[in-house]
């Protein structure tokens, strides 16, 4: 079995693990510390990759937030990430004299789950996280659907034509309704002055009845979404990922239901996450598909 190492770049942490098959076999985790700059940044997954290194190792695979070159390997405007411009792909191959292959977290992720969670063993396999933006991933028959490179911005399929803003330039994609930010706008058109979507959970938790109401209104809104990515995939299995994946109590009933309303298709599984640390993995798997 090759070893691969996987590397997760994340704005909060930093994690780095050497994967076997989709088993971590060694893990490191640091904190990103994008408040300290650039330098910081790349000698802290500089840092995190000599903690997991091994001799045979065969490559390093790395997820990190779009918007990326991924052939090129520099990453763009990305948002919380001050990385503008760096080729973290040269810069890590000059560090360590490897293969390095480079992908959008949301792929990674889709890729983890696919091969090593809830979609194992299934044929056309969807990932969507949900977070500060709203990423998505396409994995048929075990490989990565890119397109001619791109593919898998499911997070910029417009639910609403004349809807607000998307930072694509696009109007009422889904991640200006599903993504932290646009939970939270649903939250306010409710009434409710919150600052993280996690305080609108606590706030549902203890029954509070505008939180649940923008629970609800957040899963129609994806639901109508992933109509939209079943009606074009089909796919055996949807994977809901990201933070806000947490708060699925709250929002997958009135997501369901509208998906059975909407979508041609019907038996699409829809689950939560449930492999750990698929970010690592996913990234690792990058370089088993990649030549
Ligand atoms: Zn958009």
């Amino acid at each position: 079995m090759k070893s691969y190492i996987g590397l997760d770049i994340g704005g909060t942490n930093i994690k780095a693990g050497l994967v076997i098959n989709g088993k971590i076999i060694k893990k490191f985790e640091t904190k990103t510390q994008c408040n300290k700059g650039k330098k910081q940044i790349l000698n802290n997954i500089i840092k995190t990759l000599e903690a997991v290194f091994d001799k045979k190792a065969k490559a390093i695979g790395i997820g990190c937030p779009g918007p990326l070159d991924s052939k090129k390997g520099t990453i763009g405007n990305t948002p919380n990430i001050p990385l503008k411009n760096v080729n973290i792909k040269k810069f890590i191959k000059d560090r360590f004299k490897l293969p390095v292959y480079l992908d959008n977290d949301a792929n990674c992720f889709a890729l983890g789950q696919a091969l090593y969670g809830p979609g194992k063993n299934k044929n056309t396999v969807i990932g969507i996280t949900l977070g500060t933006g709203v990423g998505g991933g396409i994995v048929i028959n075990k490989k990565m659907f890119q397109g001619k490179g791109n593919a898998g911005e499911l997070g910029h399929i417009t639910i609403n034509f004349d809807g607000p803003k998307s930072r694509c330039n696009n109007h009422g994609c889904i991640e200006t309704y599903v993504s932290s930010r646009g939970i939270l706008k649903t939250a306010k058109n409710n009434n409710i002055k919150v600052k993280e979507t996690k305080e609108l959970f606590n706030l549902a938790s203890k029954g509070n009845k505008k939180a649940i109401k923008s629970f609800n209104q957040t899963g129609f809104y994806l639901g109508i979404g992933l109509a939209n990515i079943i009606n074009a995939f089909d796919p055996n299995i949807i994977i809901i990922g990201g933070k806000i994946a947490d708060s699925w109590p709250f929002f997958n009933k009135s997501m369901k239901d509208t998906i059975r309303k909407r979508a041609l298709s019907k038996g699409t599984k829809i689950v939560k996450r449930t492999l750990k640390d698929s970010g690592i993995i996913g990234a690792a798997a990058l370089c088993a598909q990649s030549k």
